[in-house]
């Protein structure tokens, strides 16, 4: 089934509100298989509200409406959609029920205008709104399905969940798209088009491959309609075969934080981190993942000489020798964070980020990385060609990663 998704508001246009509601309604249809085949924001006009609809209807089977429903003389969805279906707006005793509960929620009398918030297109379905006055409308007109809801974000999603998402699935004839998200790290996107190239000869009709590039990742989105829908796990497994390789994760809430944060948790493991160039951003990226409690005890910002040597126990003749970028000083940092913090795993990251502070011997983007474990230290040396921010980011990744391989060497 198609659908198109419409949004009403002066604000959307004028660039005051970003138009979330789009992004969430057209995720939602996804994940129930439908197709969206556009989304479109439109003024406060009944005009644009029939125009929009006439483009629709002969698109989509399913119309999805937000915004325009509230009690004020700017808002005109609502006797838009009347004219538009040559009905009468009429009072919906079950709509005032919930009009007057919401209002006893909020210790809030009934006024004219809350009143006429019970006001619908005479025929159309009325869906409960539990967090605000305007409620939701369903229309059928010659196979087709039109939803009115509110624009406020909150009170759409709670619509969109509870009323609108079981009444399509009980409308509309299966599943039409389904896809899985899978994502590779640390590959340019030109040369993992190259390296799936094969792939994506193999690939039927029914199925497409899109990159989605963001730096140091790409989300590679398999995306399955029609009869294909059946065959996306398999086709899954082959394009994770064809990745054989490279570091990936598959899910759109997958990564590699999670990853790390599997092993140890399973093996009941501990870990500590002590940052240079990175600057937080690993520790940041270890608990962007739930239940790192579990597992993560802390870390250092080691920024200065003076906190690796003191905090950290590097020693001073080591920095003075080799530098702070360099093997023996990042090897320390990382010995020294897991002594003082008592973990089974460290990493430490070391780098010159950029934009200055580079040399012939050691240029901007050099980086390294400890990790120490059970089983010794290893450290790496990476050059990384990117802008501070990214080259800072890399570096996280990078040190994410050698602590899955020293973690999964020990738990296997
Ligand atoms: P309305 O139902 O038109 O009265 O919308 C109420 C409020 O919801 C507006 O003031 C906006 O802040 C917000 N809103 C409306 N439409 C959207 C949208 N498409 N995306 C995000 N917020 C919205
Ligand atoms: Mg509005």
């Amino acid at each position: 089934m198609d659908a198109f998704v419409i949004t009403v508001g002066d604000e959307l246009l004028l660039g005051q509100v970003l138009d979330t509601n789009s992004r969430f309604i057209a995720g939602r249809l996804t994940g129930a298989g439908m197709e969206v085949v556009e989304t479109r924001s439109i003024p406060d006009r009944a005009g644009s509200i029939e125009s929009a609809l006439d483009d629709a209807l002969p698109r989509a089977g399913v119309v999805i409406v937000t915004g325009g429903l509230g009690p004020t003389r700017d808002d005109m969805t609502r006797r838009a959609l009347a004219g538009y279906f040559h009905s009468r707006l009429v009072e919906d005793a079950s709509a005032l029920a919930w009009v007057e509960e919401v209002l006893g929620q909020r210790g809030a009398e009934m006024n004219e205008r809350n009143r006429e918030q019970a006001l619908v297109p005479e025929g159309c379905r009325v869906l409960r709104n539990r967090l605000g006055t305007a409620p939701g409308m369903w229309f059928e007109r010659d196979g087709k399905v039109v939803v009115a809801l509110p624009g406020v974000p909150f009170e759409m999603e709670c619509l969109m969940d509870r009323e609108v998402l079981p009444a399509l699935r009980a409308w509309s004839p299966g599943v039409m798209l389904d896809y899985r998200v899978v994502k590779v790290y640390g590959v340019a996107e030109s040369a993992l088009a190259s390296r799936l190239d094969d792939f994506e000869d193999c690939l039927p009709v029914t199925m497409s491959l899109a990159y989605l590039p963001s730096p140091g990742l790409v989300r590679l989105r398999l995306t399955a309609r029609g009869e294909g829908v059946g065959l996306l796990d398999g086709w899954l497994e082959r394009l994770t075969g064809a990745l054989s390789g490279a570091w990936f994760t598959v899910g759109e809430d997958s990564g590699m934080a999670l990853e790390l944060g599997a092993l140890l948790s399973r093996a009941g493991e501990s870990l500590s981190v002590a940052e240079s160039c990175t600057g937080g951003g690993l520790a940041r990226e270890i608990t962007l993942a739930p239940g790192a409690s579990a597992y993560f005890k802390g870390g250092v910002v080691a920024y200065s000489d003076e906190v690796k040597a003191t905090l950290l126990g590097v020693p001073r003749e080591v920095i003075a020798r080799d530098g702070a970028v360099s093997e023996a000083v990042v090897a320390g940092m990382a010995e020294g964070v897991r002594r003082l913090l008592g973990t089974t795993y460290a990493a430490a990251t070391s780098g010159i980020a950029g934009p200055g502070g580079g040399s012939p011997g050691k240029p901007v983007g050099t980086v390294w990385i400890a990790v120490t474990g059970p089983r010794g230290t290893v450290a790496r040396e990476f050059h990384f060609p990117f802008t501070r921010e990214r080259n800072a980011a890399r570096a996280a990744m990078k040190a994410l990663e050698m602590l899955i391989v020293a973690a999964r060497e020990v738990t296997g």
